[in-house]
């Protein structure tokens, strides 16, 4: 454990990831005086460490675009807020597509993220192959080309908001596992520890794919179930060209980006284990090399090595939930990410910071509400992978 954790604080955040450590920050720099992070591994040793840094607009659903342009905006002024190179290469989304289904769907959000004032664009499969020189034109019939977006370091990230938040006096604790929650009349009187219990009125949920425990004790339902999810990296690719974007053949989900001289790949295998269980699994490799003999070329020569695996944080409809509980007062959420939760990090803790201080968020995310599937109004996010 970093510090004994304090008898008391205004608020506590559960989970030392990207949306706990960017709550964190935005609070103390708001003037909360007395915030404290409870993070039972490493800061980042969840999910968060495990992302392929891929930060996109590139959304079908708009307040997944709103959350998410706010946050490409803080990646850009990162290292001059947090003093933190982050290894942002805004080197472009791109998303292949292989039917007229496709096409006419991400045209659809193409046209949305264009309302923004991003700058998406529809564009010919001869196109897309030139931007990403690995793909197989095969069975490429267009791609949604998203030439801003890109992707960075999350190891970095989490660094600089750790080092942010614990200037502005937020005390950050590692090593201290949450057994548990304490409401009294229907408001969060406190939170217990493996080292001592705290008191306190405000508790933030960002405790990623362990979110539903959480809930639990605090008597809210956060439908969160965790997904595990592998990385491959590969040996140095020979004339690998420095400006490939993040590409992902949206049909099977292979995806990848330079990282250094090779490559940072994924691709969900139907047989990904639902579970909390992160280990690696190597039969996972034989997938990945299907997929990858059978959508991309100029790589038989490379190796291929299994990286990590990390849990997916997934909710029935691929939407985040943020809100505050309507059950129990003074619980805050921000969980379920299904797969982009680094990349909304820093929106995320804007509007975080805003529900916790009762004023209108940044962005209004009323509709990310975990109460949307008892009432009915799933909201799904199609663009995933
Ligand atoms: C292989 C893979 C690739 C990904 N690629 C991308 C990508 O390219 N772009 C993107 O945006 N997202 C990506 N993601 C998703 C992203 O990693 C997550 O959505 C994001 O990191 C969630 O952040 P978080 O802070 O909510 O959760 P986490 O980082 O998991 O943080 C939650 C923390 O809570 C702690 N915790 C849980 N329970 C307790 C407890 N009882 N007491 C104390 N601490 C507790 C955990 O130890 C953990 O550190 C990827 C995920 C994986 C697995």
């Amino acid at each position: 454990m970093s510090e004994q954790p304090p008898v008391s604080a205004d608020v506590v955040i559960i989970g030392g990831g990207v949306i706990g450590l960017s709550a964190a920050y935005h609070l103390a720099a708001a003037g909360v005086a007395d915030v404290v992070v409870l993070e039972r591994g490493d800061l980042g040793g969840g999910s968060t460490s495990k992302a392929a840094g891929g930060v996109r607009t590139a959304f079908s659903d708009e307040v997944n675009i709103d959350l998410a342009q706010r946050s490409l905006a803080a990646f850009e002024r990162f290292g001059d807020e947090h003093d933190q190179d982050i290894d942002l290469h805004r080197s472009g989304y791109l998303f292949l597509l292989r039917d007229d289904a496709q096409l006419a769907d991400f045209a659809v959000a193409s046209r949305l993220q264009r309302r923004f004032g991003i700058d998406s664009q529809m564009i010919g499969a001869v196109e897309a192959c030139r931007l990403s020189p690995l793909v197989n034109p095969v069975e490429v019939a267009g791609a949604m080309w998203s030439p801003d977006d890109g992707h960075c370091s999350p190891e970095s990230v989490v660094l600089g908001y750790a080092r942010s938040a614990r200037r502005l006096g937020v005390r950050i604790v590692t090593g201290c596992e949450v057994t548990g929650v304490d409401v009294e009349s229907g408001r969060i009187a406190g939170v217990q520890t493996a080292h001592g219990a705290i008191s306190t009125r405000t508790v933030v949920c960002s405790a990623g794919a362990w979110s539903r425990q959480v809930g639990r004790w605090a008597g809210v339902d956060l439908p969160v179930d965790a997904l595990r999810r592998h990385v491959a990296t590969t040996s140095p690719v020979a004339g690998l060209d420095p400006h490939t974007p993040f590409t992902v053949d949206f049909a099977s989900s292979l995806y990848f980006h330079r990282e250094g001289p090779g490559l940072l790949m994924g691709a969900p295998d139907a047989d990904d284990v639902w579970g909390v269980d992160a280990a690696r699994d190597p039969s996972w490799l034989e997938h990945l090399a299907a997929v990858m003999q059978h959508r991309l070329v100029g790589l038989d020569e490379v190796g291929l090595r299994i990286g990590w695996a990390g849990l997916y944080e997934v909710t029935p409809d691929h939407n985040a939930l943020i809100g505050q509980a309507e059950e129990v007062e003074g619980f805050v959420y921000a969980t379920g990410f299904s797969g982009h939760g680094f990349l909304m990090g820093p929106g995320v803790g804007e509007v975080v910071r805003d529900l916790v201080t009762e004023r209108p968020p940044v962005v209004d995310v009323t509709t990310l509400a975990a109460t949307r599937f008892t009432a009915r109004e799933a909201r799904p996010e199609r663009h995933i992978v």
